[in-house]
């Protein structure tokens, strides 16, 4: 089997050697993880809930231990990768005690089919597969993974060619807090295991990761209509209005811009600025980026890109913007050295044709538009492919409301960025090409269950009064239903309602 080798971005060094899985090992796994999963499914959503609560335990208890294996293997600073943590805890704390209600499943209206009673179970799909993404290895796979588990469901996990060892330490969590062998497996390896993953038989894929890598696993899902949960690329938006806080709009635009080296699906990729106070806004937000502190020291606010494809990604972006026009106020180049490093950068006199401003970027670049109205603000954050997150900025809550309404994205924030994904309550996910599905929330444990609807009978009656009647093809009883359920008047319904009782005692 070929191998496939993970570097720490910030030295260069080896830090895992795993194997690259193929079909037959893929194949293995999901039917290991089933019958794991079988025994799973049996046990009572309580004893869910309280294996779902050591797990949370455990990764409290290993917090450290989890970070530092995101931080070698991503070149984040240590901050960062235990913010991971404390949102995959928060995330197993909701499900804890959320789910147990939520997966009773609800009665349903019986229309007019008086004599039964309908509902809804929720059933578990059975193996989902989930293929994360190396720039939230943990937050987005223990999501993945523990919201399964809390619908029934077992995994098997594909991480990222770069984050191998994050998605083996969630695996080996799982299994030292629940008594289930395989019920959480890894497949290692690179894209082409996650692609024996979508024809290996499992019931569902959680895919988040890039659009492009969205559409092929979308075409490849179609040949077996294995169903999918898209959670793709996005290009935010931010929209700073006349009367924003200009000072707190800059701090959270340098913030959610750099946090994370720009590597977050969320990030403030582009933002938009009314004319009047554009040239206060780009003064404060040049004060701030001017602080930010970049390197693979401790005391670093910023780590590294991921790997060399980032930092030319970043800089053919910003390059591309320069010779079109634009101005690099601040930053603008790769930091030489060990490690992935790219200067903050900020960038003015953009344009919507540029790459920074239609590509997703995914490093730490803020390019600032100078618009005439929010109006344009509008029409130019919508004009994109993208709709994961947008913000407005402004002291008129009734305005930034307005304008809210008018962006077409999957999540949208008032004076704040970035941070909706650390609310575990909160559905997740995009509009237009930034996927569909959800996670987090009571939408996001949705997406793992199977929607069965029940009915039964109360009255066992010999016959219904819509079986076949002799020399009747039910019209009597169609017309009697229409006019006692929706009849225009008083006689006319009690008409039908009499019309119906003769039917049912006939
Ligand atoms: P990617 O699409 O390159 O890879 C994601 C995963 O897909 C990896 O595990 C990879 O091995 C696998 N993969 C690659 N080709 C495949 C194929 N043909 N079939 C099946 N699996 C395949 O994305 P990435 O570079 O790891 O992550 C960055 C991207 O993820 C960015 O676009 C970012 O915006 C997005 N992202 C989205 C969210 C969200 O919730 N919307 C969250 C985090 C990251």
């Amino acid at each position: 089997m070929d191998r496939l080798t993970c570097l720490n971005p910030l030295t260069g060094q080896q830090v895992a050697d795993v194997p690259i899985m193929g079909t037959d090992e893929v194949r293995g796994l999901v039917a290991s993880t089933r019958a794991a999963q079988e025994e799973w499914s049996q046990r009572s959503l309580a004893q869910r809930a309280r294996d779902l609560q050591r797990l949370r335990r455990s990764v409290a208890d290993r917090a450290d231990e989890i970070a530092g294996i995101i931080r070698v293997e991503t070149g984040k600073v240590l901050g960062e990768a235990l913010s991971e943590v404390v949102i995959a805890l928060d995330t197993l704390d909701f499900l804890a005690r959320k789910a147990p209600s939520f997966l009773l499943g609800r009665r349903a209206g019986i229309g007019w089919l008086y004599q039964r009673r309908a509902g809804v179970s929720y059933d578990p799909w059975g193996v989902i597969g989930a293929i994360t993404p190396w720039n939230y290895p943990f937050a987005i796979g223990m999501g993945v993974v523990g919201t399964s588990l809390a619908c029934g469901n077992g995994v098997v996990l594909k991480p990222s060619e770069y984050t191998q060892l994050t998605g083996e330490i969630i695996a080996d969590l799982v299994g030292k807090a629940i008594d289930i062998e395989n019920l959480v497996t890894v497949a290692t390896g690179d894209g082409s295991t996650g692609a024996a993953l979508i024809g290996a038989g499992v019931d569902k894929i959680a895919f988040t990761g890039s659009t492009t890598t969205g559409k092929k696993i979308m075409a490849a899902a179609a040949e077996s209509l294995t169903p999918v949960v898209l959670e793709l690329g996005g290009k935010d938006a931010m929209i700073v209005c006349a009367d924003a806080d200009i000072e707190r709009a800059a701090r959270g635009a340098v913030w959610a811009a750099f946090y994370g080296c720009g590597q977050v699906c969320m990030s403030v990729e582009r933002a938009y600025v009314v004319d009047s106070v554009y040239d206060d806004f780009v003064e404060a937000v040049m004060a701030e980026a001017r602080r930010v502190r970049t390197s693979d020291e401790d005391e670093a606010m910023v780590g590294s890109l991921i790997a060399p494809f980032q930092l030319e990604r970043v800089d053919s972006h910003v390059k591309d913007a320069q010779a079109a026009g634009a101005r690099v106020l601040l930053g603008g180049r790769p930091i030489t050295g060990p490690g992935h490093f790219y200067q903050p950068t900020v960038i003015v006199d953009v344009d919507h044709e540029m790459d920074v401003m239609r590509h997703e970027t995914f490093g730490p670049v803020l390019p600032i538009m100078r618009v005439a109205s929010e109006d344009e603000a509008i029409r130019l954050a919508n004009d994109t492919i993208f709709g994961l997150d947008a913000s407005v900025w402004s002291r008129d809550r009734k305005k930034a409301r307005r304008i809210a309404r008018e962006l077409e994205v999957g999540t949208v924030l008032i004076n704040d960025h970035l941070v909706n994904y650390a609310m575990a309550e909160l559905p997740f996910g995009g509009a237009r090409q930034s996927g569909f599905g959800r996670v987090h929330g009571l939408e996001g444990l949705r997406e793992f269950v199977r929607p069965k609807g029940w009915v039964e009978d109360r009255l066992a009656l010999k016959r219904e009064p819509h079986w076949f009647v002799e020399g009747s093809g039910g019209e009597d009883l169609a017309k009697a239903l229409i006019d006692f359920r929706h009849g225009p008047n008083l006689p006319r319904r009690l008409s039908g309602g009499l019309r119906l009782l003769r039917g049912v005692l006939r």
